[in-house]
């Protein structure tokens, strides 16, 4: 199954993701974790999109497209995929469909209120990636990753300035992918709101 999640930054693409890779057997291509592993090792990507990110800027599209077109080559990829958080832009889409053909087009709905709560409590591991949240997820030891002990940090990009500025750019750039995946027949809402296990249940069935 060749999927696309869109939605709003912190509607929960990553975590619903991280469940439905193990549900269907397909990888979970994420271009947010590329680019953050490419800043975590030093690459010269990386170091091209260190500030962009910070900023929660888009990077340009022909290094997202080409990062993208690279990950779709590989092996894994042959038998399905999750896209999580590309493609952000009408120029991105296009080049996807010379790429591959998608399955459905899954689009997280959450408003702006619920948005800035998940994202602002947002906490993150950053050797194991794990993912906590202040209220929902919170770690056993405050501020600490259950599996190593690491301190938690806050992704630059979930600091009040950032957040605000990733929903204007999602409500420019990527917003418009709803009508143009809706045109092309693919596009499935699903409410966000709920908690993961609910909104799981409901992907599964809106996908069947
Ligand atoms: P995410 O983890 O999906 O919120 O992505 C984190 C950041 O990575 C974004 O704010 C952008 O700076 C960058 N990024 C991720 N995906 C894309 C994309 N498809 N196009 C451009 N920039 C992206």
């Amino acid at each position: 199954m060749n999927l696309v999640f869109l939605g709003p930054p912190g509607a929960g693409k990553g975590t619903i993701a991280s469940q439905a890779k193990v549900q269907y057997d397909i990888p979970h291509i994420s271009t947010g974790d590329l680019f953050r592993n490419h800043i975590k090792h030093e690459t010269e990507l990386g170091k091209q999109v260190k500030a962009i990110l910070s900023r929660g800027d888009l990077v340009p599209d022909s290094i997202t497209i080409a990062m993208v077109k690279e990950r779709l080559a590989e092996d894994d990829a042959k038998k399905g995929f999750i896209l999580d958080g590309f493609p952000r832009t009408i120029i991105q889409a296009e080049a996807l469909e010379g790429m591959t053909t998608l399955d459905a087009v899954v689009n997280f709905k959450l408003g702006r209120e619920e948005i800035i709560k998940r994202l602002s409590g947002r906490r993150m591991c950053k050797s194991t990636g794990r993912i906590y949240h202040l209220i929902y997820d919170p770690p056993k030891k405050e501020g600490l990753d259950d599996e190593t002990g690491e301190p938690l940090m806050q992704r630059d990009d979930d600091k009040p300035e950032a957040i605000a500025h990733r929903l204007d750019v999602y409500l420019e750039q990527t917003e418009p992918l709803i009508a143009f995946y809706k045109e092309e027949g693919l596009l499935v809402d699903i409410d966000a709101s709920h908690s993961p296990d609910t909104v799981m249940a409901e992907l599964v069935s809106v996908l069947k």
